[in-house]
């Protein structure tokens, strides 16, 4: 048979067993695209079952959250913990609280945490979870209510060496929080290590905040780098102004260049000078406001509510909001008005249509699970400290958070060389993250 009717033979089945799922279709159909140059060098990959065993979760929980709202009324929602593969360490990734939130979402960010995580080339295995809960509009004591019934039934399926959770969308600092207090409270024990992500007088790392947006741009900056260019002098776009985008349009603004837009769900700021950090962290972070509170308070900037922010003439894109937030009409209007790099700070943002665009039309691309992959690299770092009860310096911490960008940079640049694919770090992503696990697993036995 040929790799390209083994590869759909694969595919096939997954559609078949997974039905509804379009999102974890689409994760698996990438990381196959590029699975093809592996089987056709080393055809012990597609023995053992190693592909079947590899898109089936080791584990999936589902189950009911309870909770009563301000109101008095009893609200129910679902709770999700993928823990799909645990070759390398401990399942660890983030747990997202948004509306839009199911089975087949948790499964396709499970699926692409396996090969980040081994791309950080430290020792963690791959989940995710989440509610369909929405924090929007919720109190402060609603969303404690919530994060407490989420974390009664989670605590049965966690632990330092078992599965570490995580932030993701709608999960920063004070979910975490509530989150750890709670387990504490079940366990009776005061297990740092069981979730990252926390408070810095509680157990957390310094540069967990920042390292996922720092991560994407020292990951961008390596991809400038061979290409002889640098942040310095360019208009970087940033999609999203959570925690990702924040730290993104930081850093790249420290580096010299100007983040000329940045956008939420409700809408863009187009802000030609540059956008000031300080105010964006006030609005967001301590007042959990919108971009169109930030607009109101700043000179010279257009705030629109229509449109997309891709439409703006724009030297590197750095989407950082959500899942398939870029598709190939953006990818083409992008490439038309000049822009030459892209880098997904965000899970998955850019469909396979607009990957393809920045492919035909030479366009450098960075996949999320090597540029984002800085997030889940510093919660591993604060595993480490927690383990030896210790607490690194902000300094330090991100000199590790950069030499870890640094050598998945060259791991992407060197394993798509190897594969005659020089410059498609989709593939270098895929391929070397997929064979660290692969071969683990092959030690490991049919298990
Ligand atoms: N949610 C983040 C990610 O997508 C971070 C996960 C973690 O720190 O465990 O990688």
């Amino acid at each position: 048979m040929s790799v390209d009717s083994t590869i759909k033979g694969y595919y096939d089945k997954i559609l078949n067993r997974n039905p509804g799922e379009p999102e974890f279709h689409q994760a698996v159909h990438e990381v196959l695209q590029s699975l093809k140059f592996v089987l056709t060098k080393d055809a012990h990959y597609d023995d053992f079952g190693l592909i079947e065993r590899m898109v089936e979760p080791e584990r999936q929980i589902i189950f009911r959250v309870p909770w009563v709202d301000d109101t008095g009324v009893v609200q129910v929602n679902r709770g999700f913990r993928v823990q799909f593969n645990s070759t390398l360490g401990p399942y660890k990734g983030g747990l997202r609280f948004h509306p839009s939130v199911n089975l087949g979402i948790v499964k396709f960010l499970g699926f692409e945490q396996i090969f980040k995580n081994s791309l950080t080339g430290l020792p963690i295995g791959g989940a995710k979870g989440g509610a369909d809960f929405d924090p929007k509009g919720r109190s402060d004591r609603e969303v404690m209510t919530f994060c407490q019934s989420f974390m009664t039934e989670l605590h049965r399926h966690i632990g330092e060496y078992r599965d570490v959770p995580a932030g993701d969308i709608g999960v920063g600092g004070r979910e975490i929080g509530y989150l750890f207090g709670q387990y504490r409270r079940l366990t009776n024990e005061y297990e740092s290590g069981v979730l990252t992500g926390k408070g810095l007088k509680w157990g957390g790392s310094l540069v967990r905040t920042e390292a996922t947006g720092y991560g994407a741009v020292y990951f961008t900056q390596e991809m400038l780098s061979a290409d002889k260019q640098r942040f310095d002098g360019a208009r970087v776009t940033v999609s999203g102004s959570g925690n990702v985008a924040i730290y993104a349009a930081q850093k790249a603004q420290e580096l010299g260049a100007t983040v000329i837009a940045m956008s939420d769900s409700s809408g863009y700021v187009h802000a030609p000078d540059g956008i000031n950090i300080e105010l964006l962290k006030d609005v967001k972070e301590r007042r959990r406001g919108r971009m169109s509170d930030y607009a109101a308070e700043v000179d010279r900037v257009t705030y629109r509510d229509s449109g997309s922010i891709w439409d703006i003439e724009t030297d590197v894109a750095l989407p950082c909001a959500t899942q398939n937030e870029l598709d190939g009409e953006a990818a083409k209007t992008l490439a038309d008005q000049g822009c030459r790099y892209v880098a997904e700070g965000a899970n998955m943002p850019c469909t396979a249509d607009a990957v393809d665009v920045f492919r035909r039309r030479g366009i450098h691309f960075a996949p999320g699970k090597a540029a984002n992959a800085g997030g889940v690299a510093t919660s591993a770092l604060e595993m480490q400290q927690n383990a030896s009860r210790d607490s690194w310096s902000f300094g330090y911490t991100d000199k590790r958070l950069r030499s870890i960008m640094s050598n998945i940079f060259q791991t992407c640049a060197t394993t798509a060389e190897e594969y005659d694919q020089p410059g498609n770090y989709v593939v270098g992503a895929n391929i070397a993250g997929f064979k660290k696990v692969a071969d683990a697993m092959l030690a490991q036995g049919v298990i």
